[in-house]
């Protein structure tokens, strides 16, 4: 059976414009993981940039997957097989309508934003890359926006430059404009940063790099679950983000790219699924856009559970949810700025859901250890952004991250352990 992307969109529950405040006390008993105990006390799960929990409708899927209709797609002609591939094909028309793209066939599964992103350097990079080019990637980048170039740039010879952040995280846009020139054949940043929670103007961005004819990947992995995304709006070339941060399972993620430059790129990974004709006597054709980049079984059940987070979110209202999280951020910077010695990093103007931080006299890993014994979840280190911190003299942060089930309550509990942590460890 030739490869399909099944044209008509399987009935999607609109986007709902109206964005009414969330119910939260409500949308948290789809979250069954909230209801437990850690180390006695009920959990806080702050933790949400690294992953966010799952609703059981999401969890529900793989049950309903695997008890009624596992079968390996697009090629078989029977009904699970059948099934299977409308459920995942109909996640790629959601995706397209989430990231509201031109066309699903723009829509690539890949393991999550990490693969996206080295799928671009391999494919595109490979191919469009020479030495003396430059490719723009900025102090804010998370380790999978940076190590993938380097590793090209190793082999292929070009130059990475990167774009300076202010001292409140917010990226110097005057260097940027100075940065670029007909030199730069590629910018890539992210839209979101993962350790300060800057947003940065992809927008103006993009408008910027497309004047000096480069292209431009946005790194979307923390503003995919925090507001709408509109990749046209953006003039994204490639836009990538992860399965696991949306309310989705782990493994799975999203590449979009703009259709005459996916069309023009050599395929990445070969295997099934990506060909249409082999031969040992006249060579191997490849199939059309998205399956020229899906080389063999693709992660099936984490596809079709994607499709129901996005439903989720898009349920609640993926406005509602960022306007919710930046009371909570509101609410934790002003009661965090009342800790004795506590500093934030990043305190850009428009910033998502995360709250970065460092405390004098206390380690941030005795912080994250020692508040995990109140059942408060952070996450503590160098958040795949050693660059960055280093830039900010520190090797580590404590980082609080938002998410839309979370509550005021929990804020306060989590300032209140926060402080009894800091008074143990001084
Ligand atoms: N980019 C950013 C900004 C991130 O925050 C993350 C994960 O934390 C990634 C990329 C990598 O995402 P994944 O590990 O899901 O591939």
């Amino acid at each position: 059976m030739p490869h399909t992307v099944i044209e008509s969109a399987p009935s999607l529950s609109p986007t709902s414009p109206a964005q009414a405040p969330l119910d939260v006390a409500r949308l948290r008993q789809d979250f069954p993981i909230l209801a437990r105990e850690v180390h006695g006390k009920p959990l806080i799960y702050l933790d949400n940039a690294a992953t966010s929990q799952t609703p059981q409708q999401v969890i529900d899927v793989f049950s309903d997957y695997y008890s009624r209709y596992n079968a390996n797609i697009h090629r078989g002609l029977h009904t699970l097989a059948d099934e299977a591939t409308a459920a995942f094909e109909g996640t790629r028309h959601r995706v397209r309508a989430f990231l509201n793209a031109e066309d699903a066939r723009q829509i690539i599964f890949t393991r999550g934003t990490t693969e996206a992103i080295n799928l671009v350097a391999q494919s595109w990079g490979r191919k469009n890359l020479a030495p003396g080019d430059e490719v723009l990637i900025s102090m804010l980048e998370h380790h999978s926006n940076i190590v993938p170039w380097q590793l090209l740039a190793a082999e292929i010879g070009f130059t990475i430059k990167v774009i300076p952040v202010e001292a409140n995280g917010t990226l110097d846009l005057a260097a940027y404009r100075a940065l670029l020139s007909e030199r730069t054949k590629l910018v890539a940043v992210n839209h979101v940063s993962n350790a300060f929670g800057t947003v940065n103007p992809v927008q103006e961005m993009a408008a910027l790099a497309h004047h000096q004819g480069a292209v431009i990947l946005v790194d979307g992995a923390q503003a995919a679950p925090h507001q709408v995304v509109d990749v046209q709006a953006i003039d994204a070339d490639f836009y990538a983000f992860s399965g696991h941060k949306v309310y989705g399972p782990t493994g799975v993620g999203v590449l979009y790219g703009k259709q005459a430059l996916l069309e023009a790129m050599p395929p990445w990974q070969g295997g099934g699924e990506m060909i249409n004709t082999v031969s040992f006597d006249v060579g191997t054709t490849f199939a059309a856009i998205p399956h020229k980049f899906e080389a063999g079984t693709p992660a099936i059940a984490e596809v079709i559970a994607l499709g129901r987070a996005l439903e989720w979110m898009e349920s609640v209202g993926v406005s509602a949810i960022g306007a919710w999280e930046g009371q909570l951020l509101a609410h934790a910077t002003q009661a965090a700025g009342r800790i004795d010695g506590l500093r934030i990093l990043g305190t850009a103007p428009d910033k998502a859901a995360v709250l970065s931080f460092i405390v004098d006299g206390a380690h941030s890993q005795d912080i994250g250890l020692l508040i995990d014994q109140l059942g408060v979840a952070i996450r503590t280190g160098h958040h795949c952004a050693q660059p960055l911190l280093h830039h900010f003299g520190v090797d580590a942060t404590c980082r609080a991250s938002f998410a839309a089930y979370n509550t005021l309550e929990e804020v306060d509990r989590f300032i209140e352990a926060l402080q009894r942590v800091i008074n143990m460890v001084r």
